[in-house]
């Protein structure tokens, strides 16, 4: 298939070709450089509620919302104007500040699964610290992950499945010794049996069990309840720590993330993305009981420069005040849900192999026509697919996160007219897709 583009796209060209001088792959993140999809990477000049303007001057509808932040948009005025107020006073002194206490008691006091919190600037930087406490707390050192779950660059969690499935893992990136991927065993999604056989094989080795519970980095893999429950009643059993990592799903599908959603509760849980308002933060939290191992009052370090930077804190406290609206969620999950729903009506209607999984405010194009639980249930073939589909939409003006296995977010600040165009300029893209 030729893609054509029917928008301008030379200044993003331009800029692109000049960041190649720059940066490795003339990017800071990788998915960025859009080399699953076509065309250079949009460059964005500014972005204003639901709505992003490229260098080149095409407006597009954003679903991507920087990839989960901006659950209240681009530009929110509440945020917007907290923040200067804050620039105003300085930007970062290195010393508490009342902003920080201010984010801490809001989340504390409306979040039932964790008594104490602390703050970093990355949800990479959350993961490695939860890791971190976890091996400090139970004094061992292996982890199990699940495939199909993103946990950030983490050395140790950058680890694939090894062969055998009970075998410990293989390092999937260069630079990661296998002496540590070996520390990492790689489970499928689901399968209880090999769980317990895994956590009873390696009985007192294995420190933690990380887990997205609902896992938004390799499609939208939506999981039983009864599936979290098990990972939670194995964690008891085997005395080993539960860790959610809920950088997506925190505040996302509800105040109380994924751990509200489905009332379970894990021992340590990592935020960011929504937790900072647009800014760069990220958290843990868990039990005072275990975080009194973090420094200055255990034995375990942990430090950050910018940690609970006030700008950043200031961002996140206006991003989460207006969360806590009554509503917020139910409307969110509601015109989420309506438009999940009319695409993958408009694709059944037509017999095409697509359907939305969906989940709060999170939503997803799967291709084939049976629910998705699994990363080894995704046809790679079908990316193809996506790729049309994303570069109609880019000419028809709505922005997609530039792989097929990324999940798409709805925010406040898209309207009921703007979820009307999207369908109705998704099911277009369809069309071309599966008719073309
Ligand atoms: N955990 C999960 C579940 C994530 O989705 C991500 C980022 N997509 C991370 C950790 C890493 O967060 P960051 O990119 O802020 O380092």
């Amino acid at each position: 298939m030729k893609f054509e583009q029917r928008i301008p796209r030379d200044t993003s060209a331009r800029l692109f070709a000049e960041a190649q001088e720059y940066f490795p792959g003339g990017v800071n993140s990788p998915v960025r450089a859009f080399r699953s999809v076509s065309g250079p990477p949009l460059f964005i000049r500014e972005g204003h509620g639901s709505h992003m303007t490229d260098v080149d001057g095409n407006r597009f509808l954003d679903f991507c919302c920087s990839w989960g932040p901006l659950i209240h948009g681009h530009d929110n005025a509440h945020i917007r104007e907290r923040v200067i107020e804050t620039v105003r006073r300085g930007t970062s002194f290195g010393t508490p500040t009342q902003m920080g206490n201010r984010l801490g008691k809001l989340i504390l006091d409306n979040h039932r699964y964790v008594e104490r919190i602390r703050f970093v600037s990355s949800g990479t930087e959350a993961v490695m610290s939860a890791l971190r406490l976890a091996r400090g707390v139970t004094g061992k050192t292996k982890i199990l992950k699940f495939e199909g779950c993103y946990h950030g660059h983490v050395d140790q969690l950058l680890v694939k499945a090894g062969s055998g499935l009970v075998t410990f893992g293989t390092s999937s990136s260069a630079g990661v010794p296998e002496s540590v991927a070996r520390d990492t065993q790689v489970l499928p999604l689901g399968d209880r049996d090999l769980l317990e056989q895994t956590l009873t094989d390696h009985a007192g080795e294995i420190a933690c069990i990380i887990v997205e519970p609902i896992p938004a980095n390799n499609g939208l893999l939506i999981q039983d309840k009864s599936w979290l429950e098990c990972l939670r009643l194995k964690a008891y059993k085997h005395d080993v720590l539960l860790i959610f990592d809920e950088v997506i799903s925190g505040f996302r599908v509800g105040f109380e993330g994924a751990a509200g959603y489905y009332d379970v509760q894990p021992d340590i849980i990592t935020f960011g993305k929504v937790i900072g308002g647009g800014f760069p933060v990220g958290a843990y939290g868990a039990s005072k009981e275990i975080m009194d191992y973090i420094a200055p009052v255990g034995p375990v370090y942990q430090a950050g420069t910018l940690s609970a930077n006030p700008v950043a804190m200031t961002a996140g406290l206006a991003a989460l005040e207006q969360c806590l609206e009554p509503g917020f969620y139910e409307g969110m999950a509601e015109r989420t849900h309506r438009m999940a729903t009319a695409i993958a009506d408009y694709a059944t209607e037509r017999g095409y192999p697509l359907h939305v999984p969906h989940i709060g405010s999170i939503f997803w194009l799967a291709f084939g026509r049976e629910r998705i639980e699994r990363a080894d249930q995704i046809d790679p073939a079908n990316m193809e697919y996506f790729k049309i589909i994303h570069h109609e939409l880019l000419q028809t003006g709505v922005y997609l996160g530039p792989s097929g296995y990324e999940v798409g977010f709805v925010s406040s600040a898209h309207t009921d007219t703007d979820l009307q165009t999207a369908i109705a300029k998704i099911c277009a893209a369809m069309d071309v897709a599966f008719d073309g």
